[in-house]
Order: C-alpha cells, then sequence, then structure tokens
C-alpha cells in the first residue's frame, strides 16, 4: 500500500498547560501558519480550553480535542469528565491512555479500553497511546508491550470503528526527555503495531489505520521520522507550544 493513501495527523498535546486566553492567543499563531497543510492537524488541549479553543479555530483547519475522558457516561466521578460531556460541547478528538495518565493516575490497559469505548460510543475520535518504558525496551520486550497495550485498548471494537482511531507510538523514555527513537526505531516499532491490526483486523484495516510516533518530536527531526513508511504524522508534546515548531512539523507532515 502506498503510504500517501494514509492522511497524516499531526496532534499537539498540550498537557497542562495554557489559561483559556493563553490557548487563545497560541491558536490565533498557530493558524495562519497550518492554513496550507496537506495533513489533519489536531490540538488537544486542556478542558478549561476546550470552548475558547473551538471558537477560535472555527473556520480553520485546526481541530481541536481533549486529553482525557471518563468511560461512564455520568455520575459520581468526582474531578472526572465523560466522553458524552465532550461531544456535547463539539469536541472532535479525544487523547486516551497517555502514559502520564497510565504512570500518574493509574491508568491500565482495562481502563484505556474502557475510556475508548466510551469514546467511540459518543462518536469522537480517539488518539490511543500505547509505548514501552526504557527498561522494557533495554530488555528486549517492546513489541510484547505494544501488542499487549493495544489488543487489549481495542478489545471490543469493530473494524468499522477502527475508522475512528489513531494509534500514537510514544515510547516513554522519549517523552519529554529530548531523547527521540530513531526513525529506524519508530518505523520497526509503528510496523509492529500495524502487524497486530493486520491479525485483529485483516489487511485492509492495517493499510488503512493511522499509526504516530510521539516522543520529543520537534521541528529539527520530524522530517526524518514522518518519512518513514509506518509514521503516519506524530503527537507532540512540548514543540506544540510553540507555534513556528508547531507547524514545522506540519510542513514535514504534508510532504
Ligand atoms: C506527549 O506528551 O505525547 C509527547 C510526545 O511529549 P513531547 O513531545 O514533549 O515528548
Amino acid at each position: 500500500m502506498d503510504k500517501k493513501l494514509r492522511r497524516a495527523v499531526i496532534a499537539g498535546n498540550w498537557k497542562m498547560n495554557k489559561t483559556p486566553d493563553e490557548a487563545v492567543a497560541l491558536i490565533n499563531e498557530i493558524k495562519p501558519l497550518i492554513a496550507d497543510a496537506d495533513c489533519d492537524v489536531v490540538a488537544c488541549v486542556p478542558y478549561v480550553d476546550l470552548f475558547v479553543a473551538m471558537e477560535a479555530a472555527r473556520g480553520s483547519n485546526l481541530k481541536i480535542g481533549a486529553e482525557n475522558c471518563h468511560w461512564a457516561e455520568k455520575g459520581a466521578f468526582t474531578g472526572e469528565i465523560s466522553a458524552a460531556m465532550l461531544k456535547a460541547i463539539g469536541v472532535e478528538y479525544v487523547i486516551i491512555g497517555h502514559s502520564e495518565r497510565r504512570q500518574y493516575f493509574g491508568e491500565t490497559d482495562e481502563t484505556v479500553n474502557q475510556r475508548v469505548r466510551a469514546a467511540l460510543d459518543n462518536g469522537l475520535k480517539v488518539i490511543l497511546c500505547v509505548g514501552e518504558l526504557k527498561d522494557e525496551r533495554l530488555g528486549g520486550i517492546t513489541e510484547e508491550i505494544v501488542r499487549k497495550q493495544t489488543k487489549v485498548a481495542l478489545a471490543n471494537v469493530t473494524e468499522a470503528e477502527l475508522a475512528n482511531i489513531i494509534i500514537a507510538y510514544e515510547p516513554v523514555w522519549a517523552i519529554g526527555t529530548g531523547l527521540t527513537a530513531t526513525a529506524e526505531q519508530a518505523d520497526e516499532t509503528n510496523g509492529q503495531i500495524r502487524k497486530v491490526i493486520c491479525e485483529l483486523y485483516g489487511k485492509d484495516a492495517a493499510d488503512k489505520i493511522v499509526i504516530q510516533y510521539g516522543g520529543s518530536m520537534n521541528a529539527g527531526n520530524a522530517d526524518e521520522l514522518v518519512a518513514r513508511y509506518n509514521v503516519d504524522g506524530g503527537l507532540i508534546g512540548g514543540a506544540s507550544l510553540k507555534a513556528p515548531d508547531f507547524a514545522a512539523i506540519v510542513k514535514a507532515a504534508s510532504k
């Protein structure tokens, strides 16, 4: 399959950064820089920024996402936000299973699956994060880890629903550390994830699914990473908070 048949997605993960005013300012800076993008562009922002971010992005090619959602529709889950709530205010994308959620907030493959299910049931597009720890890579079990994370996260997800799933391969040791996986490592692991999709859903689904790389992707290394056959764009943390850097990554994915 020609890689060009998959449309790359560059998504920013703002994490716990930017007040609503700052969010509007950053979006206004980003918009003109990505107007000609030949890939999909998303900014995943803190919950409190969603309304103003969607308003600021209206009429542009920048789409807005959230950084997490709960699996229940409503109820006694203090501090949580449901997929139904995100859908109700017009949010399009949601990141699920980010390693920081797994590391600091007790997220497991099983709760990731529950959140994925809820997001799909509410018509959201999911950016599903998987990736190994440093010790797991050094121990030679990266493929095993991403296989399990992918399989469990996608339990009870149909082939048709896969159209609303993007997988972001994010080696945990590369997130926010300045250490980037080599283009070979990213391509290889993304290929292993594509193989899992092939086993679960068949070749057509595997050829079509968008698999991003994430982990210290920046204006300097994006070209090489996104040029790889199995790397369909990126999930970008730090560099998504600087409009010119984010735009340079979008440009690399548009080639
Ligand atoms: C992320 O948070 O998903 C991420 C990839 O962060 P960074 O680009 O800062 O490594």
